[in-house]
C-alpha cells in the first residue's frame, strides 16, 4: 500500500484551495524589535515584522531576557518531569502567585500553552459540573472549541458578542441547569471586544459560571495589565480567567485563574496538566519578570495604543481598507485568498515587510485579510513606509482603495 499518496492528496487539496501555508524562516534580533533577519531562498535580508503577537516586544526586554538567562544559569534548563513527579519548582510557584495576584483571584494554574489551558481547562471544568450546558461564542478560538468538544456535554453556540441571543439561551436552559459561558474578551482577528459587563450581568441573573479567554488582552489592557476585564472593572465578577504568557508577556505557557477549589480541582483532574512535563524554570522566571514589569509600567501600554491609532489613521488616510477595530489589532481587508497570499509575498520580497496572510479557516472565506499588529517600537518612519509599500502592492494586485465597510463591521 502506498501510504504516501494519502498525504500527498491531502496536501494537493490545500494547494487547490489556495490554503497551503508556507512559513518564512525568520530570526529576530534582540534589542532591535521589530527588525529581524529573513533567511530567504536568495540569502539573508533585513525585514520589519508587522504581525508579531509579542505585542509589546517583551520577548526582548532586558529584564525578561536577563531573568531567563540568570535562572537557566542557576538551576539549569528543563523542569525534570511532570508537576506530580519532579516538575514543581520554585519559579513556577512564584509565577502562579504572580498570576493570581494579577487577576485578583485566589489561585492560578500553569499549563504548557494557552492552547492546552483552554483545551484541558474547559473540558475538565465542564466534566466536573453535573449536567453542564456550555454556552459558547460563535467566534471562539479553536482551543476553546476543542475544550468544549472534549467536555462531551451539551453545548449551544450564541451569535458573536450577541447578549440578547445569550440571554435567550440562558432562559431556555432554565434556572436549575448548571451553565458555563465561554468567551474571549478580545477577538484578535477583528480586534473587537466582548461586552463583559453585560455578560456578567446575565451570568449573575441566570446563575451561570463564566470562563473568559484574555489571551489577547493580558499585559495590554487594564491599569496593571490584567486585561479587558480589569479595564472594565469586572475582573472580580468573572469566575475563571484564562491567559497566555506567549503573547504580550513574550514567553511561553498558559494559565487559568479563579477560586482556590476550582483551580485545585483542575490541577487534580485535567489530563493535559497531569501527564505533561512542567514549564522550564527559566521560562517561568522570565514570564514573572514580564508580568511584574507590566504591572507598574504603563509606557508600553500607552505607546502601543498610540502606535496602533497612528497606523490605523495613516493607512485609512491612504485609502487602504482598514477594517473597524476597537483595539490594537489593525485588520486590512483583502477578501481573496490568492491575492492575500500574493500581497504578503510581495510585501516581504519587494519591501522587506513581513505580514502573514490570514486565510480560511482562521477567518471566514471571503474575509481574507492582512492582520497588522503595531508595537510600541514601530516608529513613525516604519508606519509611513508600511503605508507606501501597501499602496504599491494594492496597485500591483488591482485591489480596491476607498472601499465601503461591510455592514457587519
Ligand atoms: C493564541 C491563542 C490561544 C493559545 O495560546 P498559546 O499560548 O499561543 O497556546 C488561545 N486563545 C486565543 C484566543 C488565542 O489567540
Amino acid at each position: 500500500m502506498d501510504y504516501n499518496q494519502f498525504f500527498n492528496a491531502a496536501l494537493n487539496r490545500l494547494h487547490d484551495e489556495r490554503r497551503y501555508r508556507v512559513f518564512a524562516d525568520l530570526e529576530r534580533i534582540a534589542g532591535r524589535f521589530p527588525h529581524a533577519t529573513w533567511h530567504s531562498p536568495k540569502g539573508q535580508r533585513n525585514v520589519v515584522i508587522w504581525c508579531s503577537n509579542d505585542y509589546l516586544g517583551m520577548g526582548q526586554h532586558p529584564k525578561v531576557v536577563g531573568a531567563m538567562v540568570e535562572t537557566a544559569t542557576r538551576v539549569g534548563t528543563g523542569a525534570g518531569g511532570t508537576r506530580n513527579i519532579a516538575g514543581t519548582h520554585h519559579p513556577l510557584v512564584q509565577l502562579e502567585a504572580e498570576l493570581a495576584d494579577l487577576h485578583g483571584k485566589e489561585a492560578s494554574l500553569l499549563f504548557t500553552s494557552g492552547y492546552v489551558s483552554n483545551q484541558t481547562g474547559i473540558s475538565t471544568l465542564a466534566k466536573l459540573i453535573p449536567n453542564c450546558l456550555i454556552l459558547s461564542d460563535a467566534l471562539n478560538h479553536n482551543s476553546m472549541i476543542e475544550g468544549v468538544r472534549q467536555a462531551g456535554c451539551d453545548r449551544q453556540i450564541f451569535r458573536h458578542n450577541d447578549v440578547a441571543h445569550l440571554e435567550e439561551l440562558l432562559i431556555a436552559a432554565g434556572p436549575d441547569r448548571p451553565k458555563l459561558i465561554v468567551c474571549e474578551s478580545l477577538y484578535s482577528m477583528d480586534g473587537d471586544v466582548a461586552p463583559l459587563g453585560k455578560i456578567c450581568d446575565l451570568a449573575e441573573k441566570y446563575g451561570a459560571m463564566t470562563y473568559v479567554d484574555e489571551v489577547h488582552a493580558v499585559g495590554m489592557y487594564g491599569p496593571r495589565g490584567g486585561g479587558i476585564a480589569e479595564r472594565d472593572g469586572v475582573m472580580h465578577r468573572i469566575d475563571i480567567l484564562e491567559g497566555t504568557l506567549a503573547k504580550a508577556f513574550g514567553c511561553l505557557g498558559g494559565y487559568i485563574a479563579g477560586k482556590a477549589a476550582v483551580i485545585d480541582a483542575v490541577r487534580s483532574y485535567a489530563p493535559g496538566f497531569i501527564f505533561t512535563t512542567a514549564l522550564p524554570p527559566a521560562i517561568c522566571s522570565a514570564a514573572t519578570a514580564a508580568i511584574r514589569h507590566l504591572k507598574t509600567s504603563n509606557w508600553e501600554r500607552e505607546r502601543h495604543q498610540d502606535r496602533a491609532a497612528r497606523t490605523k489613521a495613516i493607512l485609512t488616510a491612504a485609502g487602504l481598507p482598514v477594517m473597524s477595530s476597537d483595539t490594537h489589532i489593525v485588520p486590512l481587508f483583502v477578501g481573496d485568498p490568492e491575492k492575500c497570499k500574493r500581497a504578503s509575498d510581495l510585501l516581504l520580497e519587494e519591501h522587506g515587510i513581513y505580514i502573514q496572510p490570514i486565510n480560511y479557516p482562521t477567518v471566514a472565506k471571503g474575509t481574507e485579510r492582512l492582520r497588522i499588529t503595531p508595537s510600541p517600537y514601530h516608529e513613525d518612519g516604519l508606519i509611513d513606509a508600511l503605508a507606501e509599500a501597501l499602496l504599491q502592492v494594492w496597485g500591483r494586485l488591482d485591489l480596491p482603495l476607498h472601499r465601503k465597510p461591510l455592514a457587519a463591521e
